[in-house]
């Protein structure tokens, strides 16, 4: 049985985006394909910080936790060829499943295991903002880190209109700082004249000093 590389397994509470507040299972997998300058978990694509884990026992972990919302999140998840059959074993299991990308990968094999209890966000990441075109139709939440590089054209776009009509966009200031949240503002200001809603949301595991 093929074993999957994982840096943690922790219950908290979601720190961000639209899910913010409610109690959840993490499933961090290791390796990340982006580097950004102001990542948090560093950790999950160092290359030593893993352990090797079969899904079956993953599944029994995230059981014993006792929650039935699982989110699966990295570094990439979309790096580890494995998803589709964890997402698959964690949805047969009657887990509500969050799944966090940087949005500039794939997996064919994500299309079987599409379900109304699967939720992907994808977080596109500066410089490009990249998001992988198969993807496109599978998001449910977009999340923007605001910083210096982000801009309105970055957000609203051909590829993203969809989206945004069907739901809204998440704005994260970067750490919170007090400048990127007034340039959050702009943003949302920006947002609503093109006739969509958006949330400006902090990290809150951070202010609550949660993992
Ligand atoms: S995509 Fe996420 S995990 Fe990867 S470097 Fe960027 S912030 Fe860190």
């Amino acid at each position: 049985m093929t074993k999957l590389k994982v840096v943690e397994i922790f219950r908290t509470v979601e720190g961000e985006g639209k899910w913010v507040g409610l109690p959840v299972s993490f499933i961090r997998l290791e390796g990340c394909n982006l580097r950004c300058p102001w990542c948090d978990t560093p950790y999950s694509y160092d290359g030593k910080s893993f352990q090797e884990i079969e899904i079956d026992s993953l599944v029994s972990e995230v059981e014993k936790i006792g929650l039935k919302r699982v989110c699966i999140t990295g570094g990439e998840p979309f790096l580890t060829p494995q998803l589709p059959d964890l997402i698959k074993r964690l949805l047969e299991k009657n887990f509500t499943v969050l799944v966090e990308t940087n949005g500039t990968l794939w997996i064919e094999n994500i299309k079987a295991v599409i379900n109304e209890k699967l939720f992907i966000t994808c977080s596109p990441k500066p410089p490009s903002y990249f998001i992988h075109p198969e993807l496109l139709p599978f998001i449910t939440e977009l999340k923007f880190v605001v910083d210096e590089s982000l801009n309105i054209s970055h957000i609203i776009n051909e590829k993203t209109e969809k989206i945004l009509e069907n739901d809204f966009v998440v704005l994260q200031p970067e750490s919170n700082r007090p400048e990127m949240v007034k340039k959050a503002l702009d943003l949302q200001d920006q947002i609503l004249k093109a006739g969509y809603e958006s949330r400006i949301i902090p990290q809150c595991h951070k202010i609550l000093g949660l993992p």
